[in-house]
């Protein structure tokens, strides 16, 4: 049999030109369209799937974490933040109000079942904090009047395949539609597959990380007073319950399901899988067959065992499978573990997310020229990835990708040379945060502290 054959060339239509290409429809992606477009830019939007929302909609990661530092310094605004309110006044965003946003039994007991606590908190009981859990649908919702607002060109069911080049400089990208091959062009590109798979394509060093998969699942008919009560009521039988489930899942926190918007509708963040790759058909396909198995016999046990999810039915396993990391770009600044728990701060940093910072060289990959990314590949080791690749920090990322472009086509220059300063000052006017001024808890890059606590 043929190891590989030669794929026949095909013509592919222009079919759009702008001045920013944005390739990936995800929490990244769709800040950075939106920065670029209300700045001035024409943009297009290029997503593989049907929908808005990348790992936030189609992959059903349902609550906003590292919008905060502690217990109370908030780190993340502009476009992230624009998004939990218009979610919040559809009713379809849900967060402890300022007085709940702290370490108790009482709140402890209102709020763990909607994660929204300091996931790095130690203990069995941990602070509540300000963070969100919002509805999916709602969220391609709003991703669809944001960028109707902003004038973005959105083109879904279109698969990035190719980077068009010139020289070392990015041109443009070919897509995969069900017409054949299509070419957007433009001025600038921003990466936000997830995947670094625009970066990858155009020739710019990567590493490959990995990390667990999941397919992530809802429950519906879940009586959720009931099981919160049996929690409270009969705390070391609830607790035998709930080690069986996880046992079944055979990976998830410990808490295994929380609360959604939607009455009766429960998230389940799991099961957690390792040893898949998040870029191989046969993983994911294994994975997704796996993911489904467990929760088909989770499902059988907590009918029967778990007061309250007598009924329970699944109502959707994600269709976008939970990748959380696979390429990571080397870009000019590859950010560490040590940045990342000693609060290093960054003298060019446009983003912030928890307590770190992120530098605006951790967005540029190496040796292609106009090309930016933004989102869960950024330039990072793969384990301090782990620990800063939350939505709302890569909201941040794309939103200060998207206004770089601007930037730098506005003052004629590339995305290399764009003036840093310049791009902190317009996404501080936009009402985005992006670390230029430290926290008091930061220290500079570059000095090696003990691990933060
Ligand atoms: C299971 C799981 C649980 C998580 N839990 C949390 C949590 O509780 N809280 C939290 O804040 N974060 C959580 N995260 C992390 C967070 O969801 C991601 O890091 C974040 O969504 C990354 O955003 P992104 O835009 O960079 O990438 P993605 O969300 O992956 O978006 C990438 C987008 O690009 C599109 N795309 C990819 N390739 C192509 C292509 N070739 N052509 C066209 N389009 C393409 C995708 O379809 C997608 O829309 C979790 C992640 C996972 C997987």
């Amino acid at each position: 049999m043929d190891t590989a054959v030669t794929r026949p060339a095909a013509n592919a239509p222009v079919v759009a030109r702008s001045d920013v290409i944005v390739v990936g429809g995800g929490p990244a992606g769709l800040a950075a369209a939106i920065s670029a477009a209300r700045q001035g830019a024409s943009v297009t939007l290029l997503e593989r799937y049907a929908y808005l929302g990348g790992l936030a909609a189609g992959g059903m990661v349902l609550v906003l974490d590292d919008f905060v530092d502690g217990a109370t310094e908030i780190t993340v605004r502009g476009i992230a933040q624009e998004m939990v309110d218009r979610l919040h006044a559809l009713g379809l965003a849900v967060y402890p109000p300022p007085d709940d946003r702290v370490l108790s039994d009482e709140m402890w007991r209102r709020w763990s079942r909607w994660g929204l606590f300091d996931l790095y908190a130690k203990g069995p009981k941990k602070s509540i904090v300000y963070a969100v859990a919002f509805d999916p649908d709602g969220w391609k919702r709003v991703s669809n009047d944001l960028v109707e607002e902003a004038g973005v060109d959105v083109r879904l069911h279109c698969w990035y395949s190719a980077p068009i080049m010139e020289g070392s400089t990015i041109r443009g990208v070919i897509c995969e539609t069900k017409t054949g091959p299509q070419a957007v062009i433009g001025d600038v590109v921003i990466d936000a597959s997830g995947d670094a798979d625009v970066a990858a394509g155009a020739g710019a060093p990567f590493v490959e990380g990995s990390y667990m998969v999941t397919t992530v699942f809802r429950l519906g008919n879940v009586d959720t007073d009931t099981a919160e009560r049996f929690e409270h009521s009969q705390p070391a039988e609830c607790h035998a319950v709930n080690r069986k489930a996880r046992r079944i899942l055979g990976g998830s926190w410990a808490l295994w399901w929380l609360k959604t918007p939607l009455e009766g509708v429960v998230w389940c963040n799991c099961p957690h899988m390792t040893g898949y790759d998040g870029l191989s058909v046969e993983d994911l396909t294994a994975a997704d067959r796996e993911g489904r198995k467990r929760i088909a016999n989770l499902l059988e046990y907590v009918r029967e065992h778990y007061p309250g999810f007598e009924k329970a039915v699944v109502i959707d396993v994600a269709p976008q499978i939970g990748v959380r990391q696979s390429r990571l770009i080397e870009g000019e600044y590859v950010v560490t573990k040590d940045d990342v728990v000693n609060r290093a701060h960054f003298a060019d940093s446009v983003a912030r997310g928890r307590g770190y910072y992120t530098p605006y060289r951790a967005l540029l990959p190496q040796h292609v020229e106009q090309l930016l990314v933004a989102g869960r590949h950024y330039s990072v080791t793969p384990e301090a990835q782990k620990l800063s690749r939350e939505i709302p920090p890569c909201m941040a990322m794309g939103e200060a990708a998207g206004t770089a472009a601007v930037e730098a086509l506005d003052s004629g220059v590339t995305v290399r040379k764009v003036d840093v300063t310049a791009v902190q000052q317009r996404l501080h006017y936009l009402g985005a945060d992006p670390g230029d001024v430290p926290s008091p808890r930061a220290h500079p890059a570059g000095v090696t502290y003990e691990a933060a606590s």
